[in-house]
């Protein structure tokens, strides 16, 4: 099974113990997804598409994702433009972002329709997410969508993450009914809980479940951080149970990493529960260690299926 990844990658500046000193590294979830996807399966054939500048730090990016063993060859290059930033501020241990992200190229991934419906036509499974649509004018995200939605006709398979972020849309409304629109085109849903049950005010993860079979996805799993994952796949609803963890270091990227356990399952014709069995073991790791991209170890691989 071959996958692509659609979304924005950025460059991220993340503080170090010396003073006013930051590390560069990249991240961006449907690209965190990516990274952890490539390695829990290596032999899956995995792009990235996105658009970057034709500058220095946008050749850097796509060198950084090729050596994580994901294929850059359908990435648009932008003239004139770069990627998005963001830089993280410590303060009491709690982190928070800013983001220098309204002009990068990936705004412009949708921009040439063809682009998108050829990279498609190379998968079998493709990967976005409420991001991934948020970034996007109007005319991009009608344009995605159309494409999937073609897609999907023909056979593929899409797995959407709503991964509902607010201050990246004009308003809750747009970006409720936008997440609505792309379930309506996937097969595969990965909401998470609390963001869905604040802006859909959905009464519990069963409400969440029932809200995306509704428009129209055959599977849907539904992470609730450290709380119990309900799924539902082919009119089968069960659930399992997440692994208690000692301490939490830094969520960032949990949820990204959750899904790159699903789609490897997917890869790999792996049953559901024990794809979010993985999915939980993944994140359960990832959120004891900083940052988006923790490096995994070998018996987490060992404990990935392979195709
Ligand atoms: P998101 O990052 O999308 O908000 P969640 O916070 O629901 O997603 O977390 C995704 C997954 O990460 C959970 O389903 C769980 O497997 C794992 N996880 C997150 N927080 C915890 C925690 N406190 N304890 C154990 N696992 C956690």
């Amino acid at each position: 099974m071959r996958i692509l990844a659609i979304g924005e990658c950025m460059a991220e500046m993340a503080p170090t113990d010396a003073p006013s000193t930051y590390q560069m590294g990249f991240a961006g979830d449907t690209f965190n997804t990516a990274w952890y996807l490539a390695q829990l399966t290596p032999e899956t054939p995995l792009s990235y598409f996105t658009a970057v500048g034709d500058d220095a730090i946008s050749s850097r990016m796509l060198g950084a994702m090729r050596e994580s063993g994901i294929n850059t060859q359908q990435v648009r290059i932008v003239p004139n433009r770069s990627v998005g930033l963001y830089l993280i501020t410590l303060n009491n241990g709690e982190r928070s972002f800013t983001y220098w992200r309204g002009q990068s190229a990936a705004r412009l991934l949708a921009q040439d329709k063809q682009a998108l419906a050829h990279a498609m036509m190379q998968s079998d499974l493709i990967y976005f997410s409420g991001i991934t649509l948020a970034i996007l004018n109007p005319e991009g995200r009608a344009a995605l969508l159309d494409v999937a939605r073609s897609a999907r006709r023909g056979g593929k398979r899409i797995a959407f993450d709503p991964n509902l972020r607010p201050h990246l849309w004009d308003s809750s409304s747009e970006m409720t009914e936008n997440i609505m629109q792309a379930a309506a085109v996937s097969d595969i849903a990965l909401p998470s809980f609390e963001d869905e049950a604040t802006w859909f005010s959905d009464k519990n993860p069963a409400a969440t479940l029932q809200r995306y079979a509704r428009a129209g996805a055959e599977t849907i799993v539904v992470k609730n951080g450290a709380e119990t994952v309900l799924y539902r796949t082919r009119g089968a609803e069960g659930s399992v149970h997440v692994p208690p963890l000692a301490s939490v270091v830094d969520t960032t990227a949990a949820g990204d990493s959750f899904n790159a356990g699903i789609l490897a399952g997917l890869a790999t014709d792996t049953p559901l529960p024990d794809s979010i069995a993985l999915a939980c073991k993944l994140a359960g790791h990832v959120v004891q260690g900083k940052g988006a991209l923790v490096p995994i170890n070998q018996s987490l691989l060992d404990s990935c299926p392979q195709p």
